[in-house]
């Protein structure tokens, strides 16, 4: 029997090792208290919760992941995405609780505590304090300094407080991750930073620099509109309207949908040069270019309008009702013009065949991004604070509505 004895040692060794081992697989040890694994594996929660997520049912999701949390108190990502969930629903402080805590957590990984950080920046974002999400974010940038998403969000924290220069930075930082061939909507945003940086320069009466900064805008993205009609004030303003016209037709030339900007300016120009024909050929090249133009077509009949001819204007604010039978600035146009001749019956009878479909509508511009409407053009979203985003909204007439409407009325 002795000899056997060691190797009966070794073997009884190796079983309890191996029951020992099994056991560590199933349990864990998380913060004193033995967790089960399989139990959580079996669990439902989880899957439930993240089904609920994707079907957009949060205060399911909550209840679901909440379960799953309790399960597995280790697990970083099912509390992340619950604080997640708080802020989506409302409850800030509850999310900003939730993501505190989990910092307090020993042994984080840098990656794990940078994306901690960026979610309780979100809370803090969400929460309007702002102080607290920049410093959250940047924290991140710290850690990560290639998170997109605490470059995007620390960027939109600075253009809401009006803090064009560090907003430029960050833009700078954002296009230097991409690459060569995804520059364009950088160098667009860029231009509209730069240009921002150039009204808050003459809102304080730094004129060189504004300039300077207007003509860095229209180098760096030919097609950004607002920088031209600013420089070329300021040209105006310096006695050189020769110089701020060629601004204003090279708008007109990169951005033809965006040529009514420049409008009033030309047209006020080129009275005082003494060639007001050249205000009707540059409207009527942008009507042949795109005959759908109903705003070249209203600026041609109220500078007709205004220099006696209203019967041609009648005709052009016509056209353009067909193009846009929504704008009331057209059907405004018609009145005024309709009551200069005298309201003639045939006129007025042709005014109420063309307008008899179409939907008034007062705000006629729209965020592609977001669908916030607007009755004016916006450079940048007050809602999603994108830029560049709006275009305008037409809605067809709805022909056939009236047509089965009449159908129903006419006996
Ligand atoms: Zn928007």
């Amino acid at each position: 029997m002795q000899p056997y004895l060691p190797l009966l040692a070794a073997l009884v060794a190796l079983l309890v090792g191996l029951a020992a081992g099994k056991a560590w697989e199933r349990y864990k040890l998380h913060e004193g208290r033995w967790i089960d694994r399989r139990r959580l594996r079996e669990s439902p929660h989880y899957l439930l919760g993240l089904n609920f997520l994707v079907a957009g049912q949060l205060d399911a999701a909550i209840d679901e992941l909440g379960q799953a949390a309790r399960l597995d108190p280790a697990s970083l990502e099912i509390r992340l995405i619950l604080g997640n969930l708080y802020r989506e629903k409302g409850q800030v402080g509850r999310a900003i609780q939730e993501h505190q805590g989990l910092l307090q957590r020993p042994r984080l990984t840098k990656l794990e505590h940078a994306n901690v950080l960026l979610c309780l920046g979100l809370d803090f974002r969400r929460g309007g304090f702002v102080d607290r999400a920049m410093d959250a974010f940047s924290e991140v940038l710290r850690l990560d300094p290639k998170n997109r998403y605490a470059l995007v969000h620390l960027e939109k924290l600075h253009e809401e407080q009006h803090q064009w220069l560090e907003a430029y930075a960050i833009r700078q930082r954002l296009a230097e991750l991409d690459a060569p061939r995804e520059q364009a909507t950088h160098q667009t945003i860029l231009a509209f930073l730069e240009h921002e940086l150039g009204r808050a320069a003459q809102a304080e009466g730094r004129d060189a620099d504004a300039l300077r900064r207007f003509q860095a805008a229209i180098d760096r993205a030919p097609e950004v509109p607002p920088p031209y009609l600013l420089l070329g004030d300021a040209r105006r303003a310096a006695g050189d309207l020769a110089g701020a016209v060629a601004l204003w037709e090279q708008l007109v030339q990169v951005a033809p949908d965006r040529a009514h900007l420049a409008f009033s300016r030309l047209e006020a120009a080129y009275v005082q040069e003494g060639s007001p024909q050249r205000f009707s050929e540059l409207c009527r090249r942008l009507i042949s270019a795109n005959p759908q133009d109903w705003r070249a077509r209203l600026a041609l009949a109220r500078h007709l309008a205004g220099r006696g001819e209203p019967a041609a204007a009648l005709d052009l604010l016509f056209e353009a009702l067909v193009n846009n039978p929504h704008a009331l600035v057209i059907h405004q146009a018609v009145w005024t013009t309709l009551s200069q001749l005298g309201l003639p019956p045939a006129l007025v009878a042709r005014y109420i065949d063309v307008t008899q479909d179409a939907v008034f509508y007062l705000d006629p511009h729209v965020c592609l991004k977001c669908r916030y409407r607007s009755t004016e053009l916006l450079w940048q979203c007050p809602h999603c604070h994108e830029w560049n985003t709006f275009v305008e909204e037409r809605i067809a007439p709805a022909r056939e509505e009236e047509e089965d409407g009449s159908e129903i009325l006419a006996p």
